[in-house]
């Protein structure tokens, strides 16, 4: 299924971040053993354990939500988090990620799900965000790019508009804030049920987990 996947993310050149969340380290060790090194967990414990009992050369991404006070026990290690979605948690990320003299890769989370259990910044709050003093002054952060998830629903209209939605918003602020930053590039979005709209619509990195591992 790796091999699979990979074969139709590589002419996008399309980041696989391979989900194994609840899937125990043997699952993991199998897909790391066939090349995969970019793992995302979403919660902070497991993510912790996992890190400590695998091989040190997976590049560990956070996609779940994150509380400020747990972002010390993971700023050691962590690649990417995925899941920025306040301006606190932001701060808190650049932080830690100074304590542990080291700089840590961010994506800004959007909401752009109509259904209103799902974290996330709007536009506005971003932008808020993005020009306030503060922010220039966060040196131990690099803002990557945007995330989203779309709605759980058949209606791929509607997933497509939501997608449509989160590359603007990507292009929007990257014209603003970003335009001579080249790491600002990513856009987190597609999961097992809806990547290859996802790409179709501009992902360049996509979030999978049961349609590798196995359904949770
Ligand atoms: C679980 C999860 C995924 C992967 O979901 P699948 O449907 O299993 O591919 C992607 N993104 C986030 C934020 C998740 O929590």
């Amino acid at each position: 299924m790796l091999k699979n996947i990979l074969a139709e993310l590589s002419e996008s050149k399309t980041t696989l971040v391979a989900v194994s969340k609840t899937k125990p380290n043997e699952k993991i060790l199998d897909l790391y053993n066939d090349g995969q090194r970019i793992f995302g967990e979403n919660r902070v414990q497991e993510l912790v354990t996992k890190y400590e009992t695998l091989p040190k050369d997976i590049a560990w991404h956070l996609i779940g939500h994150l509380q400020n006070n747990k972002v010390k026990y993971i700023a050691s290690f962590v690649e990417m988090i995925h899941s920025i979605d306040s301006k606190k948690l932001l701060n808190e990320v650049n932080k830690q990620a100074a304590k542990n003299d080291r700089s840590i890769k961010v994506l800004l989370q959007f909401k752009i799900a109509e259904e209103d259990t799902k974290y996330g910044l709007t536009l506005e709050d971003a932008k808020t965000i993005i020009s306030s003093d503060e922010f220039s002054n966060l040196k131990n952060i690099e803002i990557c790019g945007v995330m989203g998830m779309a709605s759980f629903t058949d209606n791929t209209d509607q997933v497509r508009k939501e997608f449509q939605n989160l590359k603007s918003i990507f292009e929007n602020l990257k014209e603003t804030y970003f335009s001579d930053q080249e790491s600002f590039k990513e856009i987190s979005m597609g999961m097992s049920g809806d990547y290859k709209l996802a790409i179709e619509e501009g992902s360049t990195m996509v979030r999978i987990g049961s349609l590798l591992f196995g359904s949770r």
